[in-house]
């Protein structure tokens, strides 16, 4: 294929897209494939020949949407969304066009002032003040991983990047129960270790307790142990759970430790100022995580990292042989330096097409309608008889079983499934299976989010 060639699919694949997206509610949303099937159709080994491009357009067609989960259904609920917003798929191809790797300013200056752009208009956005600077990262996962790798080699002062951990004392990081994965993945990443990573008790409102944080931080210190740092809990997968972020900042800032916001999820709604109230107290935090890519728009991935003082991170990330250095440019924000990996992709575009294309009361506006929707949805659950709420709806995510137990609510999870028409997924709250439902698809009307109801009230017997 040469560049001509690349106009002509390019416009195929325009077209292609739009049919795609304009039939996807005719579509299963979950994949109705069967594990292997994919790999069967495919030859074991790559060609020695060029194919035509007609061929492999037609493998394309056969082969991959069809066993494919459609992350862009209206009626995706599953998991959180991976919101793509036409402009930020543009902004994409754009990027894809120019095909550039902005490790250093010098090699990519108009996606490093524009990444520095975004990060600030993304922090008035929320509502942040003006002294973060920040980041974008391919995910929350590594910028919770830089986040806590920072925190290690503060404690540690930065020993740890030179000498390594071998003579290091015992790490503490701390965190409730409901956050993230990524969290326990950064512990034992970082050379902190699963079990390091102190689990806070929570309240009844699943929020970490403060004086349970305290008391853990002294007795570690009493045992010899070295606390890092506290990871805040903005919005949990599970179900939803938020910290009292004022609240765990104070207990930390007291102890000398710095915290670590994830609001993954959470974070696009705090664009609304009346949902701030959940992570009040999150200003006084030294880095906050969220996600873009998720319940924003920004096509995945595209996640950004609030970093109150930069100069910890790159002190600890950054790295700049003589092969990276931009003579004469000292200076010069090179990204690379704030984050894991050294090769970066242009993601700011994507926020920008985003951002402009949709403007923030449009986004407001959807995030708002997918919180009603989700608690109106949960009131027509409530009222089936056998369905119970497990969880109250946090944001647009809330959870439901059936009382006659785990087994039949699993069932049910999986006639629903296959069913296709929507997708939701399970969780595990206090011991009990329950199914969660989030509201968040870009292009959702309140008549997807309706169509829950129908089927579990269709498939419930
Ligand atoms: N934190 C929360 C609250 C999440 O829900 C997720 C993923 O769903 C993550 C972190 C990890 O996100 P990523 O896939 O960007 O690493």
């Amino acid at each position: 294929m040469n560049h001509d060639d690349l106009r002509d699919w390019s416009k195929r694949a325009a077209d292609w897209t739009q049919d795609y997206h304009a039939t996807l509610r005719s579509r299963p949303v979950r994949a109705q494939t069967l594990p292997g099937a994919t790999r069967a159709a495919l030859p074991a080994a790559a060609p020695e020949s060029p194919e035509p491009m007609e061929a492999i357009w037609a493998d394309f067609e056969r082969l991959i949407p069809p066993a494919m989960t459609h992350w862009q259904h209206p009626r995706f609920f599953a998991y959180f969304p991976a919101n793509a917003a036409p402009a930020s798929m543009l902004a994409s191809q754009l990027a894809n066009a120019i095909a550039a790797q902005g490790m250093l300013w010098q090699t990519a200056p108009a996606a490093t002032e524009l990444e520095q752009a975004m990060v600030g208009w993304l922090r008035a956005a929320l509502g942040l003040p003006d002294r973060f600077g920040g980041t974008i990262h391919d995910s929350a996962t590594t910028a919770t991983l830089s986040a806590v790798l920072t925190m290690r080699e503060r404690a540690l002062d930065w020993a740890g990047v030179q000498q390594g951990l071998s003579e290091a004392p015992r790490l503490r990081l701390y965190a409730s129960a409901e956050t993230h994965s990524s969290v326990d993945k950064a512990a034992r990443i970082a050379g902190i270790g699963q079990e390091n990573l102190v689990k806070v008790p929570t309240d009844s409102t699943l929020s970490m307790k403060p004086g349970a944080l305290a008391g853990a931080i002294a007795a570690d210190r009493a045992a010899g142990y070295l606390p890092i740092g506290v990871v805040i809990c903005a919005g949990g997968t599970s179900v939803g759970a938020f910290d009292r972020a004022a609240d765990v900042v104070a207990v930390a800032k007291a102890a000398g430790l710095p915290t670590h916001v994830d609001a993954a999820w959470a974070g696009s709604a705090m664009i609304c100022p009346e949902f701030r109230d959940l992570w009040a107290g999150v200003e006084g935090a030294d880095s906050i995580v969220f996600n873009p890519h998720k319940w924003l728009g920004a096509q995945f991935d595209c996640s950004v990292q609030f970093i109150a003082e930069p100069r910890h991170q790159i002190r600890t990330l950054g790295l700049r042989p003589t092969y990276l250095e931009t003579p004469g440019q000292d200076e010069i924000v090179n990204f690379n330096e704030w984050t894991v990996p050294l090769g970066r992709s242009f993601r700011a575009l994507k926020l920008w097409f985003l951002l402009r294309a949709q403007g923030l009361e449009d986004l407001r506006g959807r995030i708002r309608n997918h919180v009603a929707w989700s608690r109106a949805l949960c009131e027509r659950l409530r009222a089936m008889p056998g369905v119970e709420i497990v969880t109250e709806p946090s944001l647009s995510l809330f959870s439901f079983a059936l009382a006659e137990g785990d087994a039949a609510t699993e069932a049910l999870l999986a006639r629903i499934n296959d069913d296709g028409r929507v997708y939701l997924t399970q969780t595990r709250h206090r011991g009990r299976y329950a199914i969660r439902v989030q509201v968040g698809s870009f292009d959702c009307t309140e008549a997807d989010v309706m169509t829950v109801a129908e089927v579990v009230q269709e498939l419930r017997a």
